[in-house]
């Protein structure tokens, strides 16, 4: 009995804040170790938005209604996929970015070192250079991830994500499938939400400079 209780709050902590992202305690992702094998190997699929349709066939019956539901707005923008093997993506990535943006790991909360930044400039993908976030969008929730209340219309896809024993909305780049975070229902004015981004997962181009890359 104690052990549901506790469960039930502790899931509710980890979904309140940081998104359930993995504990710092549990389960620090450290550069070194692997992540599991199984995921390790296979290549991030493109994820199309019709597959998380409610409407579509087969997935349907999967589908549970919650509360982050109203989050999954239509984005549009048909970019060009940026594609490469797993090789290619350890060539040009350090193995913490490599694990984070091509495996969904998540760095430990309050190590980030765009946590607590606030400098005015833009965003990028880190992998790919697409401009994801304004610093004007950017706010301090504590919760120890970089967060924002709005990403760079259409260059943000989002699915629903049910690792970890809960549902959450994964967010990644529309350009590269690059995995960035999460998002939540929690987050200020004027949007409500809360894009919690990996810090490891973007790069900063001061307000001085244009992102070239970004589109
Ligand atoms: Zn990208």
């Amino acid at each position: 009995m104690k052990n549901a209780v506790f469960t039930v709050a502790l899931a509710g902590a980890l979904a309140g804040c940081g998104g359930g992202e993995q504990s710092p305690a549990s389960a620090a992702p450290e550069p070194g170790p692997p992540a599991p094998p199984a995921k390790a190997e296979s290549v991030p699929q493109p994820v199309d938005r019709a597959n998380i349709n409610p409407q579509t066939g087969p997935a349907a019956k999967a589908v549970q209604p919650i509360q982050h539901e109203p989050i999954m707005k239509p984005t549009k923008v048909a970019a060009e996929k940026i594609v490469k093997t797993d090789a290619e993506w350890r060539d040009t990535l350090t193995p913490e970015e490599y694990h984070i943006l091509r495996q969904k790991g998540t760095e430990r909360a309050f190590t980030g070192k765009y946590d607590h930044h606030f400098k005015d400039g833009t965003y990028i993908c880190k992998a790919c250079g697409t401009a994801l976030f304004l610093s004007e969008t950017k706010y301090n929730s504590g919760c120890g991830w970089p967060a924002f209340f709005k990403s760079i219309d259409g260059t943000v896809d989002e699915t629903r994500d049910t690792s970890l024993g809960m549902v959450r909305i994964e967010i990644t780049c529309k350009k590269c499938n690059g995995h960035l975070g999460h998002i939540f229902d929690d987050g200020p004015n004027p949007t409500g939400l809360r894009y919690c981004v990996n810090s490891a997962s973007m790069d900063f181009v001061p307000a001085e400079k244009k992102p070239s890359a970004a589109k």
